[in-house]
Protein backbone atom coordinates (compact mmCIF):
# COMPACT_ATOMS: atom_id res chain seq x y z
CA UNK A 1 0.00 0.00 0.00
CA UNK A 2 2.67 2.28 1.02
CA UNK A 3 4.41 1.44 -2.43
CA UNK A 4 1.14 2.85 -4.21
CA UNK A 5 1.16 5.82 -2.09
CA UNK A 6 4.63 6.60 -3.18
CA UNK A 7 3.96 6.42 -6.86
CA UNK A 8 1.54 9.22 -7.03
CA UNK A 9 3.75 11.36 -5.05
CA UNK A 10 5.84 10.75 -8.26
CA UNK A 11 3.29 11.42 -10.73
CA UNK A 12 2.43 14.56 -8.67
CA UNK A 13 5.69 16.03 -8.71
CA UNK A 14 6.27 15.20 -12.08
CA UNK A 15 2.56 16.75 -13.47
CA UNK A 16 3.41 19.95 -11.37
CA UNK A 17 6.95 20.24 -12.93
CA UNK A 18 5.58 20.00 -16.10
CA UNK A 19 2.85 22.36 -15.37
CA UNK A 20 5.77 25.33 -13.76
CA UNK A 21 7.68 24.29 -16.93
CA UNK A 22 4.87 25.24 -19.73
CA UNK A 23 3.89 28.18 -17.34
CA UNK A 24 7.55 29.79 -18.15
CA UNK A 25 6.82 29.46 -21.14
CA UNK A 26 3.02 30.77 -21.46
CA UNK A 27 2.05 34.64 -21.00
CA UNK A 28 1.62 34.29 -17.46
CA UNK A 29 5.29 33.52 -17.09
CA UNK A 30 6.81 36.26 -19.34
CA UNK A 31 8.42 37.65 -16.27
CA UNK A 32 10.24 34.61 -15.12
CA UNK A 33 11.42 33.92 -18.92
CA UNK A 34 12.65 37.23 -19.33
CA UNK A 35 14.30 37.05 -15.71
CA UNK A 36 16.23 33.64 -16.58
CA UNK A 37 16.95 35.41 -20.24
CA UNK A 38 18.69 38.14 -18.48
CA UNK A 39 21.04 36.04 -16.43
CA UNK A 40 22.04 33.96 -19.78
CA UNK A 41 20.28 31.03 -20.00
CA UNK A 42 18.41 30.67 -23.21
CA UNK A 43 15.03 28.64 -23.86
CA UNK A 44 16.49 25.88 -25.48
CA UNK A 45 18.49 25.18 -22.42
CA UNK A 46 15.64 25.99 -19.95
CA UNK A 47 13.92 23.42 -21.45
CA UNK A 48 16.29 20.64 -21.12
CA UNK A 49 16.60 21.42 -17.25
CA UNK A 50 13.18 21.78 -16.84
CA UNK A 51 13.08 25.09 -15.16
CA UNK A 52 9.66 27.19 -14.66
CA UNK A 53 7.67 29.85 -13.34
CA UNK A 54 5.29 29.82 -10.35
CA UNK A 55 2.41 32.29 -10.76
CA UNK A 56 2.42 35.20 -8.11
CA UNK A 57 -1.55 34.33 -6.83
CA UNK A 58 -2.11 32.28 -4.25
CA UNK A 59 -4.18 29.34 -5.21
CA UNK A 60 -2.85 28.32 -8.58
CA UNK A 61 -1.04 25.35 -7.96
CA UNK A 62 -3.37 23.57 -5.69
CA UNK A 63 -6.25 24.05 -7.99
CA UNK A 64 -4.20 22.77 -10.46
CA UNK A 65 -3.44 19.63 -9.39
CA UNK A 66 -7.19 18.80 -7.60
CA UNK A 67 -8.42 18.70 -11.30
CA UNK A 68 -6.08 16.84 -11.75
CA UNK A 69 -7.37 14.15 -9.61
CA UNK A 70 -4.52 15.07 -6.56
CA UNK A 71 -6.30 15.13 -3.02
CA UNK A 72 -5.10 18.55 -1.04
CA UNK A 73 -3.75 16.08 1.48
CA UNK A 74 -1.51 14.71 -1.28
CA UNK A 75 0.05 18.32 -2.27
CA UNK A 76 -0.33 18.92 1.11
CA UNK A 77 2.16 16.54 1.66
CA UNK A 78 4.31 17.09 -1.29
CA UNK A 79 5.05 20.68 0.59
CA UNK A 80 3.14 22.50 -2.48
CA UNK A 81 0.42 24.23 -0.34
CA UNK A 82 0.55 25.24 3.00
CA UNK A 83 -2.23 26.00 5.59
CA UNK A 84 -3.15 29.60 6.59
CA UNK A 85 -5.83 30.80 8.50
CA UNK A 86 -8.50 31.01 5.54
CA UNK A 87 -7.39 27.29 4.24
CA UNK A 88 -4.70 26.54 1.81
CA UNK A 89 -2.08 29.03 -0.20
CA UNK A 90 0.53 28.15 -2.58
CA UNK A 91 3.73 27.33 -0.90
CA UNK A 92 5.97 28.77 -4.42
CA UNK A 93 4.42 32.23 -5.82
CA UNK A 94 5.82 34.72 -7.88
CA UNK A 95 9.26 32.55 -8.18
CA UNK A 96 11.30 31.52 -10.96
CA UNK A 97 11.18 27.34 -10.28
CA UNK A 98 14.51 24.59 -10.16
CA UNK A 99 13.23 21.29 -10.18
CA UNK A 100 15.53 19.11 -8.15
CA UNK A 101 15.75 15.51 -9.45
CA UNK A 102 16.72 12.18 -7.41
CA UNK A 103 19.67 10.54 -8.36
CA UNK A 104 17.92 8.56 -10.56
CA UNK A 105 15.80 11.29 -12.25
CA UNK A 106 12.61 11.55 -10.18
CA UNK A 107 11.37 15.04 -9.52
CA UNK A 108 11.45 15.31 -6.17
CA UNK A 109 11.66 19.07 -4.68
CA UNK A 110 11.74 22.25 -5.77
CA UNK A 111 13.93 25.34 -5.23
CA UNK A 112 12.42 29.30 -5.87
CA UNK A 113 13.93 32.36 -6.61
CA UNK A 114 12.32 35.67 -6.75
CA UNK A 115 12.66 37.72 -9.39
CA UNK A 116 13.35 41.20 -7.44
CA UNK A 117 15.82 40.76 -4.68
CA UNK A 118 14.52 43.95 -3.31
CA UNK A 119 11.32 42.59 -1.49
CA UNK A 120 11.49 41.37 2.16
CA UNK A 121 10.93 37.84 1.16
CA UNK A 122 13.85 35.29 0.62
CA UNK A 123 15.78 35.13 -2.30
CA UNK A 124 15.18 31.13 -2.37
CA UNK A 125 12.44 29.18 -1.08
CA UNK A 126 13.14 25.19 -1.12
CA UNK A 127 10.49 22.35 -1.00
CA UNK A 128 10.36 21.23 2.61
CA UNK A 129 11.28 17.89 3.38
CA UNK A 130 8.43 15.54 2.42
CA UNK A 131 8.06 12.00 2.42
CA UNK A 132 10.30 11.73 -0.23
CA UNK A 133 12.36 14.77 -0.73
CA UNK A 134 15.48 15.01 2.24
CA UNK A 135 17.49 17.80 0.92
CA UNK A 136 20.62 16.85 2.55
CA UNK A 137 20.44 13.31 0.61
CA UNK A 138 21.06 15.10 -2.53
CA UNK A 139 22.22 17.45 -5.10
CA UNK A 140 20.95 19.83 -7.48
CA UNK A 141 22.61 19.35 -11.04
CA UNK A 142 23.66 15.34 -10.71
CA UNK A 143 22.24 14.06 -14.10
CA UNK A 144 22.55 11.86 -16.57
CA UNK A 145 23.44 9.24 -13.30
CA UNK A 146 26.38 10.93 -12.64
CA UNK A 147 28.34 10.13 -15.96
CA UNK A 148 29.49 13.51 -16.41
CA UNK A 149 31.58 13.14 -13.15
CA UNK A 150 32.77 9.99 -14.18
CA UNK A 151 33.47 11.00 -17.64
CA UNK A 152 35.79 14.31 -16.25
CA UNK A 153 37.76 12.24 -13.37
CA UNK A 154 36.22 15.21 -10.89
CA UNK A 155 33.02 16.85 -9.45
CA UNK A 156 32.66 20.67 -9.17
CA UNK A 157 30.70 21.61 -5.82
CA UNK A 158 29.49 24.76 -6.23
CA UNK A 159 26.50 26.82 -4.09
CA UNK A 160 24.19 27.54 -6.05
CA UNK A 161 21.35 26.40 -8.63
CA UNK A 162 22.50 29.56 -10.37
CA UNK A 163 25.88 28.51 -10.34
CA UNK A 164 25.12 25.14 -11.75
CA UNK A 165 23.31 25.93 -14.72
CA UNK A 166 25.97 28.30 -15.45
CA UNK A 167 28.73 25.62 -15.06
CA UNK A 168 26.42 23.50 -17.06
CA UNK A 169 25.66 25.89 -20.38
CA UNK A 170 29.45 25.89 -20.30
CA UNK A 171 30.44 22.71 -20.90
CA UNK A 172 30.97 21.88 -17.14
CA UNK A 173 28.08 19.38 -16.78
CA UNK A 174 30.11 17.85 -13.71
CA UNK A 175 28.58 20.50 -11.34
CA UNK A 176 26.58 20.05 -8.87
CA UNK A 177 25.13 22.38 -5.45
CA UNK A 178 24.54 21.21 -2.17
CA UNK A 179 20.72 22.36 -2.10
CA UNK A 180 20.97 25.73 0.07
CA UNK A 181 22.48 23.36 3.23
CA UNK A 182 25.83 22.56 4.32
CA UNK A 183 27.07 19.44 2.59
CA UNK A 184 26.08 15.73 4.67
CA UNK A 185 27.71 12.65 4.58
CA UNK A 186 25.34 11.52 2.25
CA UNK A 187 25.55 14.15 -0.47
CA UNK A 188 29.15 13.06 -0.21
CA UNK A 189 28.92 8.89 -0.75
CA UNK A 190 26.84 9.95 -3.56
CA UNK A 191 29.66 11.82 -5.39
CA UNK A 192 32.03 8.92 -4.03
CA UNK A 193 30.60 6.57 -6.42
CA UNK A 194 31.46 8.76 -9.00
CA UNK A 195 34.94 9.91 -8.37
CA UNK A 196 37.56 10.61 -5.93
CA UNK A 197 38.45 14.24 -6.72
CA UNK A 198 36.39 16.83 -5.85
CA UNK A 199 36.98 20.71 -6.90
CA UNK A 200 34.91 23.27 -3.87
CA UNK A 201 34.10 26.39 -5.95
CA UNK A 202 31.73 27.60 -3.09
CA UNK A 203 31.42 31.53 -3.14
CA UNK A 204 35.20 33.35 -2.24
CA UNK A 205 32.66 35.52 0.69
CA UNK A 206 33.15 34.71 4.35
CA UNK A 207 30.74 32.43 4.62
CA UNK A 208 31.75 30.40 1.67
CA UNK A 209 35.01 30.49 2.92
CA UNK A 210 34.14 29.07 6.27
CA UNK A 211 32.00 26.59 4.55
CA UNK A 212 35.07 24.87 2.90
CA UNK A 213 36.40 24.39 6.13
CA UNK A 214 33.24 22.38 7.20
CA UNK A 215 33.04 20.50 3.67
CA UNK A 216 36.46 19.46 3.94
CA UNK A 217 36.05 18.24 6.76
CA UNK A 218 33.22 15.61 5.92
CA UNK A 219 35.18 15.00 2.22
CA UNK A 220 38.30 13.88 3.77
CA UNK A 221 36.51 11.18 5.84
CA UNK A 222 35.31 9.79 2.33
CA UNK A 223 38.90 9.86 1.28
CA UNK A 224 38.42 12.49 -1.52
CA UNK A 225 41.16 14.60 -3.00
CA UNK A 226 40.22 18.13 -2.49
CA UNK A 227 40.87 21.40 -4.43
CA UNK A 228 39.05 25.03 -3.62
CA UNK A 229 38.73 27.32 -6.68
CA UNK A 230 39.29 30.53 -5.61
CA UNK A 231 37.62 32.63 -7.94
CA UNK A 232 40.10 35.80 -8.47
CA UNK A 233 37.22 38.42 -9.97
CA UNK A 234 33.42 37.78 -9.62
CA UNK A 235 31.73 36.19 -6.27
CA UNK A 236 30.52 33.21 -7.23
CA UNK A 237 31.30 30.84 -10.39
CA UNK A 238 27.58 32.24 -12.14
CA UNK A 239 28.95 35.78 -12.06
CA UNK A 240 32.47 34.93 -13.01
CA UNK A 241 31.70 32.89 -16.14
CA UNK A 242 28.86 35.26 -17.01
CA UNK A 243 31.64 38.66 -16.56
CA UNK A 244 34.80 36.42 -17.91
CA UNK A 245 33.77 33.44 -19.95
CA UNK A 246 34.44 29.57 -19.74
CA UNK A 247 38.44 30.25 -20.92
CA UNK A 248 39.03 32.06 -18.03
CA UNK A 249 36.87 29.60 -15.92
CA UNK A 250 39.04 26.89 -17.31
CA UNK A 251 41.98 28.75 -15.70
CA UNK A 252 40.86 29.72 -12.90
CA UNK A 253 40.33 25.64 -12.28
CA UNK A 254 43.86 24.66 -13.43
CA UNK A 255 44.82 26.45 -10.84
CA UNK A 256 42.52 25.53 -7.74
CA UNK A 257 44.84 25.08 -4.57
CA UNK A 258 44.98 21.81 -2.60
CA UNK A 259 42.46 21.72 0.40
CA UNK A 260 45.75 21.96 2.86
CA UNK A 261 47.28 24.91 0.94
CA UNK A 262 43.92 27.02 1.18
CA UNK A 263 43.29 26.18 4.97
CA UNK A 264 46.71 27.58 5.92
CA UNK A 265 45.97 30.69 3.80
CA UNK A 266 42.66 31.03 5.53
CA UNK A 267 44.07 30.23 9.17
CA UNK A 268 47.35 32.43 8.83
CA UNK A 269 45.34 35.72 8.21
CA UNK A 270 46.64 38.09 10.56
CA UNK A 271 48.48 35.85 12.44
CA UNK A 272 52.14 36.00 13.29
CA UNK A 273 53.37 32.99 14.08
CA UNK A 274 56.46 34.53 16.13
CA UNK A 275 54.05 34.66 19.05
CA UNK A 276 54.26 30.85 20.50
CA UNK A 277 49.99 31.35 21.47
CA UNK A 278 49.09 32.44 18.09
CA UNK A 279 50.96 29.68 16.43
CA UNK A 280 49.35 27.02 18.99
CA UNK A 281 46.02 28.41 18.04
CA UNK A 282 46.72 28.48 14.50
CA UNK A 283 48.01 25.14 14.65
CA UNK A 284 44.72 23.76 16.81
CA UNK A 285 42.76 24.85 13.79
CA UNK A 286 43.54 22.16 11.97
CA UNK A 287 42.85 19.44 14.14
CA UNK A 288 39.31 18.71 12.74
CA UNK A 289 40.93 18.32 9.36
CA UNK A 290 43.63 16.30 10.51
CA UNK A 291 41.46 13.83 12.37
CA UNK A 292 38.95 13.33 9.49
CA UNK A 293 42.44 12.02 7.51
CA UNK A 294 42.82 7.65 8.12
CA UNK A 295 45.50 7.43 5.46
CA UNK A 296 48.41 7.44 7.68
CA UNK A 297 51.12 8.88 4.47
CA UNK A 298 48.43 11.29 3.48
CA UNK A 299 48.31 12.23 7.40
CA UNK A 300 52.26 12.87 7.51
CA UNK A 301 52.65 14.79 4.42
CA UNK A 302 49.95 16.69 5.58
CA UNK A 303 51.69 17.47 8.95
CA UNK A 304 54.95 17.96 7.57
CA UNK A 305 54.18 20.51 5.45
CA UNK A 306 52.69 22.05 9.16
CA UNK A 307 55.57 21.59 10.94
CA UNK A 308 57.76 23.83 8.41
CA UNK A 309 55.53 26.74 9.09
P1 LIG B 1 21.72 34.40 -7.11
O1 LIG B 1 22.91 34.35 -7.99
O2 LIG B 1 20.46 33.92 -7.77
O3 LIG B 1 21.52 35.73 -6.45
P2 LIG B 1 23.19 32.72 -5.33
O4 LIG B 1 23.10 31.24 -5.59
O5 LIG B 1 24.44 33.40 -5.74
O6 LIG B 1 21.90 33.38 -5.93
P3 LIG B 1 23.80 32.77 -2.55
O7 LIG B 1 23.35 33.82 -1.61
O8 LIG B 1 25.24 32.70 -2.91
O9 LIG B 1 22.89 32.99 -3.82
O10 LIG B 1 23.29 31.39 -2.01
C1 LIG B 1 23.73 30.16 -2.51
C2 LIG B 1 22.61 29.13 -2.44
O11 LIG B 1 22.14 29.03 -1.11
C3 LIG B 1 21.38 29.46 -3.27
O12 LIG B 1 21.49 29.07 -4.61
C4 LIG B 1 20.32 28.70 -2.54
O13 LIG B 1 20.36 27.31 -2.87
C5 LIG B 1 20.74 28.84 -1.11
N1 LIG B 1 20.07 30.00 -0.49
C6 LIG B 1 20.42 31.29 -0.58
N2 LIG B 1 19.58 32.09 0.10
C7 LIG B 1 18.67 31.26 0.64
C8 LIG B 1 17.51 31.44 1.45
N3 LIG B 1 17.13 32.65 1.86
N4 LIG B 1 16.83 30.34 1.84
C9 LIG B 1 17.21 29.12 1.45
N5 LIG B 1 18.28 28.87 0.68
C10 LIG B 1 18.98 29.92 0.26
MN1 LIG C 1 26.94 32.63 -1.25
MN1 LIG D 1 24.99 34.12 -7.65
MN1 LIG E 1 26.37 33.03 -4.76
Amino acid sequence: KKNSNYDRYYSLMEEVQKYFGEILFSKQGILGLEYLKNRGLDEDFLKRYHLGYAIDGWNNIGDYLKEKGYTEQEIFDMGLIKKGEKGYYDTFRGRVIFPIFSPKGKTIGFGGRILNSEKSTAKYLNSPETKIFTKGDNLYGFINKGSNIRKNGFVMLMEGYMDVLAAHKNGFANAVASLGTSLTEKQASLMKKYTQNIVICYDMDNAGRKAVERASIILKRYKFNIRVLELSEGKDPDEYLMKNGKEKFKKELRNSIEIFDFLYNYYIEGINLNDIILKKNFIYRFKDFFNSIEDEIEHSIYIEKLSIA
